[in-house]
């Protein structure tokens, strides 16, 4: 769609051109880079790149309003951290430091830790207990934002550690009573820290085999939704599955359970609780126990189990049709987290050692189209009152295109069944523009002691990594109002927040 070029777009001719440049940033990548105008004219192609001009629901040109509840000591740590886990040398040398033996030696490991503790985890993460997280949360809470507490936890191994931390889940929903009231939007959970890994693995090839061979019998199956499609991907399970053992049944029995109680919890604080989504290895079990899960909880208007669908998968949109179809059969108000994926690496090395396709979209831009086409579909579901979305992104263009679109349904900003969420410390512009907009925006805040989520944080150093990430745009954000705020300093004018 083209879009009259404004003076405004004039002005950030030269961030566009100099996006454009890179070959694939998020922020850009919607564009070929063809359609660059050749002269700045008044038919310019200039919708790709988000500004106030070309998005008159997400003004993100007004810097001053988009930070108006920064401090300027605040900005200037953030942009610091986002610049430095933009910077290749320095986070491939994080990245060498944790995986050596360094972190071996108690005196280095404080030294790392503690370096550690006061730059990146500070930046991303909410605090190492419950109580800071609680205090991260009022913060955001004061500047109009909620926050999804998010407790760092590792896969579980056997049933002891998915109780211990079933455990930690319930007390982390309980805590949400002692904070201000709806200042919690959701609860989350990984069923991987509930369920133990191998037999997540179990489930999902015996899903994929009843789905190749309907005949395949599984007397432990209960009522769920369509959790594959036929455009699944079917290396995991390359040879007919043995049954489940009657241990492995019980401790199914003991993952639904586990599950249950969550829910029973969250309905019980009313507090929906969002699924993360995790390897197409385990994918199927995961969706399969979401679904019971939905089926046996979501009986009112609004869900109270919400499952992730990640937009990079190829079968992700047949999938979301499938189970939102079957559940509208049922009347089960359904509700999904849309994100676009975090496993990239390790879903195209595994499909490759097996000799098989990446399940990923080829190239960047058909994920894009892809989770746009899901945000479409679920908001317009969302208009007609039939299902949620929590549209999980940090990609400044499909959050404006999506509260577009919401504008244009003419779903309400106040409509609890549309949601955004982006982590702590991750497209902190895209969150405030949203939040100036009116819409509901949660911070995801992982917490937990810093040697327990030092793998998060290398995951979000990979992500800002460079000039492709869409901390690019964060970054040039922040860098407009610190410039905004030192001209008016040195003219003596006013400095709102310094
Ligand atoms: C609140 C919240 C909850 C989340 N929960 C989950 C979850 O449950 N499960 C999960 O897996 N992830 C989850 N994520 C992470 C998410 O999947 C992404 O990793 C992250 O948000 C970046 O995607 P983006 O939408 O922000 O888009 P962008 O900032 O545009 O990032 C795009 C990224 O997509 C990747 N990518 C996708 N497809 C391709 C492709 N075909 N070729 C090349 N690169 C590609 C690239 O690595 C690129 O960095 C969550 C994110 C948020 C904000």
């Amino acid at each position: 769609m083209a879009a009259r070029a404004s003076p405004k777009v004039l002005q950030n001719l030269p961030y566009i051109v100099r996006s454009l440049n890179s070959s694939s940033s998020s922020i850009v990548t919607a564009v070929p880079p063809l359609s660059l105008p050749e002269k700045a004219d008044d038919e310019a192609v200039v919708e790709p790149v988000v500004t106030a001009s070309s998005n008159s629901v997400l003004n993100l040109d007004e810097v001053d309003k988009l930070f108006s509840s920064v401090s300027t000591f605040q900005l200037l740590k953030s942009s610091l951290n986002l610049h430095m886990a933009a910077f290749d040398p320095f986070v491939d040398l994080g990245v060498w430091v944790m995986k050596s033996g360094l972190v071996e030696n108690s005196i280095f490991k404080e030294i790392i830790l503690r370096t550690v503790k006061y730059t990146f985890y500070q930046h991303f993460c909410a605090g190492e207990n419950v109580e800071e997280a609680g205090r991260t949360l009022q913060r955001l809470w004061d500047d109009g934002l909620r926050g999804i507490l998010d407790y760092g936890l590792e896969d579980a191994t056997d049933n002891e550690s998915c109780d211990r931390n079933l455990d930690e889940f319930l007390k982390t929903v309980e805590t949400t009573k002692l904070l201000p009231p709806s200042s919690v939007s959701f609860a989350c959970v990984k069923i991987s820290a509930i369920c133990p890994i191998s037999l997540l693995k179990r489930v999902s090839d015996m899903l994929r085999w009843e789905h190749r061979d309907p005949s395949f019998h599984l007397p432990w199956k209960q009522e769920t939704l369509p959790v594959l499609s036929h455009s699944s991907p079917f290396y995991h399970t390359l040879k007919r599955p043995e049954p489940l053992t009657t241990t492995e049944e019980r401790d199914l029995q003991l993952a639904h359970q586990r599950l249950m109680k969550l829910c029973q919890n969250c309905l019980e604080t009313d507090l929906p609780l969002l699924v993360d989504a995790e390897y197409t290895s385990v994918q199927p079990a995961i969706d399969y126990l979401t679904y019971c899960a939905a089926i046996s909880f979501n009986k009112d208007e609004n869900p109270v189990i919400f499952g992730t669908i990640q937009a990079y998968l190829k079968d992700s949109k047949q999938r979301l049709f499938l189970a939102t179809e079957a559940a509208e059969k049922r009347r089960i108000p359904i509700g999904f987290k849309l994100v676009r994926g975090a496993y990239l690496s390790s879903e195209t090395q595994l499909a490759f050692s097996l000799g098989f396709p990446s399940p990923i979209h080829e190239s960047i831009q058909e994920t894009h189209l892809c989770y746009d086409d899901c945000a479409s579909f679920m908001l317009e579901k969302v208009a007609r009152d039939s299902a949620s979305v929590v549209l999980a992104t940090h990609n400044f263009q499909s959050g404006s295109v999506a509260a577009r679109k919401a504008q244009a349904l003419g779903i309400g900003k106040g409509n609890q069944k549309l949601q955004f969420a982006q982590l702590k410390g991750m497209a902190e512009g895209l969150s405030y523009g949203l939040r100036n907009a009116g819409f509901q925006v949660s911070k995801y805040l992982p917490f937990g002691p810093v040697e327990k989520v030092i793998p998060y944080l290398l995951r979000r150093a990979e992500e800002n990594r460079g000039l492709l990430s869409s901390s690019t745009m964060d970054r040039n954000l922040m860098r407009n109002e610190l410039k905004r705020r030192l001209k008016a300093a040195i003219r003596g004018g006013q400095v709102d927040k310094i």
